[in-house]
């Protein structure tokens, strides 16, 4: 079985679905690998590197596609400009496609229904579900990590001010605030780097036991008195609040929102959208040049003046509605996705490089598309 590796073309996308040390495993396990040429470009990782692993460098993408039983990339398939191609026509027919799909998102359904009638056996690594045997695999939660930390640098780098308490001659400059909503792998990340930088941090979740966490990590919990029954459902997941719940959360955090110089929104019930925690006329009263970093943005926001892919200035407010965040610190959210990436395939192919085991739960709850049929209860849902 040859697994290919092509080079990302989405715009700004730096990372890459393995690296030379994955190479090797996958080797060993009797794999053969190709990548494409300056694939590991973005993070400073050169074709020879990827050679000396073991693996065949080609420069010819259609090429790479036609000659890959298995693709692994990192973001969705796309066209590609250069080769006037999308890539979903360059997947070999009955091949077998791992990536981040996101296939419940309605921009994505087409590529679904395209992958479907290529009979392709199309992955997705926000699939994976959180349990305890999949946790090296988990790519979502890697991503969310790095994006926790980095959207705090990236808060920091807006923020006209300094974040730690510093004594000068001339007097004491007051420590930022950081108000975190949403205690989850984001959150509690972004707690975990703005408590190093000096912050002085305040943070809400829905979740009690989300709450108890961010406490561990030095956060002084917002107080927000919701029965647990009405913010948690199956599985201890969060559930979407009723609206008169979610005003009583947004009263909740206006005051503490007025004083913060950074807001990370990453409040998320999963499978919905975002619910609006952050009003315009909330963002109106905040102090001017503090910065929000809305990284929910992909399912529509936590706050209601976002604007996607962008970071805009409003009412003097600095407001990220940046998507992309782990493709800003490539190396590090490479080599996390590159092993959760290989831990996946390993359990993928337990049963020999030839055999897919597509009974196991984790592939199962991953499985988008097989043998002409779409197999996602989220896609088939959303299409509905
Ligand atoms: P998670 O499920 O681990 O955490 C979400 C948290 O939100 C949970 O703790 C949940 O209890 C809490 N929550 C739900 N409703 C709430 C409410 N009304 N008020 C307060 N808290 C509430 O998810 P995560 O992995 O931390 O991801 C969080 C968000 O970050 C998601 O929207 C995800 O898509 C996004 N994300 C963005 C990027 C990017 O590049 N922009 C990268 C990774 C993740």
């Amino acid at each position: 079985m040859r697994i290919g590796i092509p080079k990302e073309i989405l715009s700004e996308e730096k990372r890459v679905a393995a690296t030379p040390e994955t190479v090797m495993k996958y080797i060993e396990r009797g794999f053969e690998v190709v990548v494409e040429a300056s694939a590991g470009e973005g993070i400073s990782i050169s074709d020879e590197e990827y050679r000396m692993a073991g693996a065949d460098i080609i420069a010819d993408t259609a090429r790479l596609f036609e000659e890959s039983d298995i693709i692994l990339k990192v973001k969705q398939p796309v066209f590609n400009q250069k080769l006037d191609t999308h890539e979903v026509n360059m997947l070999r027919d009955d091949g077998i496609l791992i990536t981040f799909l996101h296939p419940a998102t309605p921009e994505n359904h087409d590529i679904v229904k395209r992958l479907r009638d290529k009979n392709i056996t199309a992955l997705t690594m926000d699939g994976i579900p959180r349990i305890s045997r999949a946790q090296r695999m988990d790519a979502l939660s890697s991503m969310s990590t790095v994006t926790g930390y980095k959207s705090v640098i990236m808060a920091a780098d807006k923020l006209p001010t300094f974040i730690p308490m510093i004594g000068t001659a001339i007097g004491t400059i007051k420590p930022a605030t950081f108000l975190i909503v949403g205690t989850g792998v984001v959150g509690l990340q972004a707690i975990a780097t703005a408590k190093r930088l000096g912050g002085v941090v305040k943070a809400i979740d829905i979740r009690k036991d989300a709450c108890t966490e961010a406490e561990s990590l030095g956060a002084k919990v917002v107080d927000f008195d919701i029965p647990q029954e009405l913010a948690i459902g199956k599985g201890g997941y969060a559930k979407a609040l009723e609206k008169e719940w979610l005003e009583i959360e947004q009263r909740t955090i206006a005051p503490h929102l007025e004083g913060a110089d950074v807001v990370i929104l990453s409040a998320l019930v999963p499978g919905e959208i975002a619910p609006i925690l952050v009003t315009e006329d909330m963002v109106s009263r905040m102090k001017p040049g503090s910065v929000i970093m809305d990284v929910s943005v992909d399912q529509g926001g936590n706050c209601e003046v976002t604007e996607p892919g962008r970071f805009s200035r409003r009412l003097g407010v600095h407001i990220s509605g940046i998507q992309n965040i782990p493709g800003r610190m490539a190396v590090h959210a490479s080599w996390l996705y590159a092993n959760n990436m290989f831990h996946y395939v390993d359990n993928l192919f337990k049963n020999g490089v030839e055999t897919l085991d597509l009974e196991d739960e984790i592939v199962n709850s991953s499985l988008v598309t097989h043998r002409g049929t779409i197999h996602h209860e989220g896609a088939l849902k959303a299409m509905r």
